[in-house]
């Protein structure tokens, strides 16, 4: 739709649509649908947010932020608007006296670990995939394989900046705008401003030792069976690990340990005499850089479309709940690839309270990740199937399950254009009302928002109304 949008207030780089690498950068990690912004300004610097946020609110542009491109539903990007990028905003210094470091919001997980690694000193409890931005993962929460060790990633980030919904530049932590810090802990990404730093407090994390398992498809039940009740509840939170069953049969356990192989190899036993493994267990120290390559090259490929949607358990699942995961994930559609993944939690995540940061599913046993993939966007098909099989799992294991992720947005939980909001409870659980009061506080004129975005007080949810 042609606007006589004025772009001249905007610095950074600007790309429209007839720009040669306008393709390139309209496109994020799912390729699921292709999205027609008007322009996109790569900001350089945190100036050029602020001019950015100015340009829009004084237009009423509509516009996207975005930063590492893996939002699940594309929420960073929209058609007709203006989308503000911040991946440019990359300066990075580890503080050796305090082990903490100021990144720029526009780091990828790769960058993080390279700037780590390269001290072989410290590590960051980040997600396993080296191009997610780490200003998604760490406004949502922030879950990986250093999670029941030191907990979520957002407990180690002592302080945020953001540009606010009127071009102004805030620091958020303990001390100075503390509501916001909460909620900037949890909350989700865009909802409150443009982040465009983090202060994060390192943790003293060299070495690792990393462990790999796999079984036949037919052993599910018994497998999962005991890794829902013991990993979560190990009494060594050293250990996180994950557990993968896939429709082209495979079913496999990873793991990090910050300990001895030994005594890794000890915590395995009776998981493994209970249910045997294909072939003996592969154990293996590295540095803790090595291991975030380990578990990248699990899910690096770029180059498909996918539907995902995801749950926390509280409580084992019943013996039917696993024979519908297991016939869902044999009976996988014609052209997509299905799988379900899950991660221990417990330990140091569940010793911070539920309340204390925006990130409500505390006590959650484990977090449960499932979807389809499928190779070609345009076979609509697939896409549909996946989808469809995508619901149905959800739906099966509904009762059994708390809420979802943040970071595993899903938009058949609602959207502010189909005037449901069930997303918020789903996401927020308890602290929605909260998250919604610094809404009012920061953005009362509703300035950051999109699908499933917070509203404010002012802005009450309602599917009459549509919000
Ligand atoms: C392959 C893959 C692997 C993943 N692995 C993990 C994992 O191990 N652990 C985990 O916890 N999560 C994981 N995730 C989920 C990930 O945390 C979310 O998708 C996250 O939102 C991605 O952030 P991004 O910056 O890359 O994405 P974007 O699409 O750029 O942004 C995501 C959301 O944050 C908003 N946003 C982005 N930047 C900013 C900013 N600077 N200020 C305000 N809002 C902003 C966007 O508007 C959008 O709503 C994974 C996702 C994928 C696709």
């Amino acid at each position: 739709m042609p606007h006589d949008w004025d772009w001249s207030c905007l610095t950074g780089k600007v790309v429209l649509p007839s720009d040669l690498s306008y393709n390139i950068d309209r496109t994020n990690y799912n390729i699921r649908y292709t999205r027609s912004p008007a322009a996109l300004v790569f900001c350089q610097n945190v100036e050029d947010v602020q001019n950015a946020v100015r340009c829009v609110s004084r237009q009423g542009i509509p516009f996207r932020v975005r930063s590492g491109r893996h939002s699940y539903e594309e929420l960073s990007l929209m058609d007709d608007g203006l989308i503000i990028d911040i991946s440019g905003l990359t300066t990075a210094t580890i503080h050796p006296s305090t082990a903490t470091a100021r990144v720029g919001a526009g780091l990828t997980q790769q960058a993080m670990w390279n700037l780590l690694g390269a001290t072989n000193e410290y590590a960051f409890p980040l997600g396993t995939m080296a191009s997610v931005g780490i200003a998604g993962v760490l406004q949502g929460g922030g879950i990986g394989m250093l999670t029941r060790a030191f907990g979520l990633a957002i407990d180690q980030v002592s302080s945020v900046q953001m540009v606010t919904a009127t071009g102004d530049v805030v620091e958020a932590n303990a001390t100075t705008n503390a509501e916001l810090y909460w909620a900037l802990r949890g909350g989700g990404g865009g909802n409150f401003g443009i982040v465009t730093a983090f202060t994060l407090q390192l943790v003293p994390v060299s070495q690792v030792v990393v462990y790999a398992l796999s079984w036949r498809a037919e052993q599910f039940p018994s497998v999962m069976s005991y890794w829902q009740s013991w990993a979560p509840t190990l009494g060594d939170t050293n250990l996180t690990c994950q557990l993968t069953f896939s429709s082209d049969g495979s079913l496999h356990s990873e793991g990090v340990y910050l300990g001895t192989p030994d005594r890794l190899r000890e915590l395995l036993q009776p998981w493994m005499a209970r249910c045997p493994p294909v072939s003996p267990v592969r154990l293996e120290p590295m540095s803790w850089y090595m291991s975030t390559i380990y578990f990248n090259s699990f899910d690096n490929q770029c180059d498909h479309a996918f539907k995902t949607s995801g749950a926390f358990v509280y409580q084992p699942l019943p013996d039917h709940a696993l024979a519908s995961i297991q016939q869902a994930i044999t009976s996988a559609p014609t052209g997509v690839s299905c799988d379900i993944w899950m991660q221990s939690f417990g330990g140091a995540m569940a010793e911070v309270s539920p309340a204390a940061t925006a990130f409500h599913y505390r006590k959650a046993q484990f977090i449960l990740e499932f979807g389809g993939s499928w190779q070609d966007r345009s076979n609509t098909a697939a896409g549909q199937s996946a989808a469809q099989w995508t619901r149905n799992l959800r739906t099966a294991l509904l009762e059994y399950t708390n809420g979802t992720y943040v970071n595993f947005v899903d938009l058949d939980l609602g959207s502010r254009s189909t005037g449901n909001f069930d997303y918020l409870n789903m996401y927020y659980g308890d602290n929605v009302a909260r998250l919604r009061a610094v809404k009012s506080e920061w953005d009362p004129a509703n300035v950051f928002q999109f699908e499933q975005s917070i509203p404010p007080q002012e802005d009450p949810p309602s599917r009459r109304t549509g919000g």
